[in-house]
């Protein structure tokens, strides 16, 4: 009868949602029905793309911010503040320029009303465990990029907390130094001597690096973008140090990148079967209203070029039309967030298709690959003007006008319903630069003005 008690979880996060104020007064939902727990003894990641609320559910769970509905508790304490049982790492290493790597190391133990003394002693052993041994009196000006990091790890670890959270932290160095400071941070975990009193119980790292979480996790929690969900959980029962070439690996990045690209592709398939067409006029005939096309809130444009997707859609054809997301990443050192906003933009225009974990060109995808420049443009702003909602309603608006051009103040306007101001802004820019490459319409920098081309192409 008696079952050996679960362990108490350090976090819980029990239904977390979050939203943000707009600009012009909207909300923005950023996190949705978040439930979560780490445990004692394990390493987990949280991946998501970039904006899916990653920073902010880290926020969350360091009691820095606090949830719109929801709870997190830290060993079944609610949280009421800051959480005292986590230490962060963050992307960027946020040292303060005039103290020494052994006082800003101190820093957070001086915080707490640790005696010099002790603290002196705690920041010296977390020094030297992080590999900064006789670079205690040195200034951060003096350390590289990834010797800072390690200041950032050693501050982090100084405070012995039960979790450990880590926003990114390898992501602002270089591919080599990041790789080897994974490694220690495996060796260290690994190597934790439960009797001597371990620097951290638990690793809650952030990452948008798939075969980082791989790399590192006992457990990798996906999260969805717009707004953030627990899409998928997946537990990795490879010893570490893991070998990035194994079958075993390779197929775990591969479900992921099949996780993180699937729901747009759910997406699109409803959308293709539902879509009225002639060839099956029993589309429309299932009782089912016709679905009313989404808003430019609805369908955020990935932050793409053009010319970005364009490339990726030339690595295609020379691919053959199709490969599978991880090889690209592999081959071209993309991480997710090179490769994903790319692949979103290709399929939200449906130049090409993503199955799994593989994506193909379409047959529009092929023609605009294929064909001269002007008929690729005309491919572009065809699909443009039909898949993606602000390039469609930027069209639609100028036709309404009576000059046919409109302040970009109007647009920006409408957007900051539903993003911030520098997302909405961002959104307009990658709307204008589809729209003008289509040439359907044109954009004025200097006074801020979209209009019309003079030729308007059919938008259907
Ligand atoms: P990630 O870390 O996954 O890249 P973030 O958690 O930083 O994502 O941000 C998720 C979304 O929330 C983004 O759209 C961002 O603009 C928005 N956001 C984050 N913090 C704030 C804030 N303080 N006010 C308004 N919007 C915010
Ligand atoms: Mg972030």
């Amino acid at each position: 009868m008696a079952e050996p008690a679960a362990p108490t979880p350090i976090i819980t996060v029990d239904g977390v949602t979050k939203t943000f104020p707009t600009p012009d007064g909207g909300l923005l939902p950023v996190l949705d029905g978040i439930d979560f727990r780490l445990y004692p003894g394990e390493i987990v990641a949280l991946l998501g793309k970039s904006g899916s609320g990653k920073s902010t559910l880290l926020r969350c769970i360091a009691g820095l911010i606090s949830p719109s509905s929801g709870t997190v508790a830290y060993k079944g304490t609610q949280l009421n503040g800051a959480n005292p049982g986590v230490a962060m790492v963050f992307q960027s290493f946020a040292l303060l320029p005039w103290l020494t790597v052994q006082q800003n190391v101190e820093l957070g133990l001086q915080a707490r009303g640790v005696p010099a003394d002790e603290r002196r002693e705690r920041a010296l052993k977390a020094i030297d465990v992080i590999g900064l041994d006789g670079f205690e009196a040195a200034y951060p000006k003096e350390l590289s990029g990834g010797m800072r990091q390690r200041v950032g790890f050693a501050r982090a670890l100084v405070l012995e907390p039960d979790a450990l959270l880590m926003d990114e932290p390898f992501s602002a160095l270089d591919v080599l130094t990041a790789e080897n400071l994974r490694s220690e941070i495996v060796r260290l975990w690994d190597s934790q001597d439960p009797s001597a009193g371990s620097p951290t119980q638990s690793l809650l790292i952030v990452t948008h690096n798939i075969e980082e979480a791989v790399l590192l996790a006992d457990r990798i929690m996906v999260l969805s973008s717009n707004p953030g969900r627990i899409m998928a959980e997946l537990t990795v029962d490879q010893p570490r140090p893991r070998d990035r070439r194994s079958p075993e690996f390779e197929a775990l990045v591969d479900q992921v990148y099949g996780i993180l690209t699937g729901r747009e592709e759910a997406e699109a398939e409803t959308e293709e079967h539902g879509e009225p067409s002639p060839a099956t006029p029993e589309a429309n005939g299932d009782g089912k209203p016709r679905k009313a096309p989404k808003s430019p809130t609805e369908v955020p444009l990935p932050a793409v070029s053009v010319g970005g997707m364009a490339g990726l859609l030339e690595i295609l054809l020379a691919r053959g039309g199709e490969d599978g997301l991880a090889e690209i990443a592999d081959d071209l050192n993309f991480e997710i967030d090179d490769l994903l906003p790319l692949v979103d933009g290709v399929t939200l225009l449906r130049l090409a298709k993503v199955r799994g974990p593989r994506i193909e060109l379409t047959d529009a995808g092929r023609e605009y690959v294929q064909a001269d420049i002007q008929t690729s443009k005309e491919v572009f702003a065809r699909l443009a003007a039909k898949r993606a909602p602000l390039v469609r309603a930027i069209v639609q608006a100028l036709r309404a006008s009576a000059d046919g051009d409109l302040r970009e103040g109007f647009f920006l306007d409408l957007l900051r319903r539903g993003f911030s101001a520098e997302d909405a802004r961002r959104q307009l820019d990658t709307a204008i630069d589809w729209g003008r490459y289509a040439e359907l319409f044109d954009y004025d920098a200097d006074d801020g003005m979209l209009l019309l081309e003079r030729e308007p192409q059919d938008v259907g």
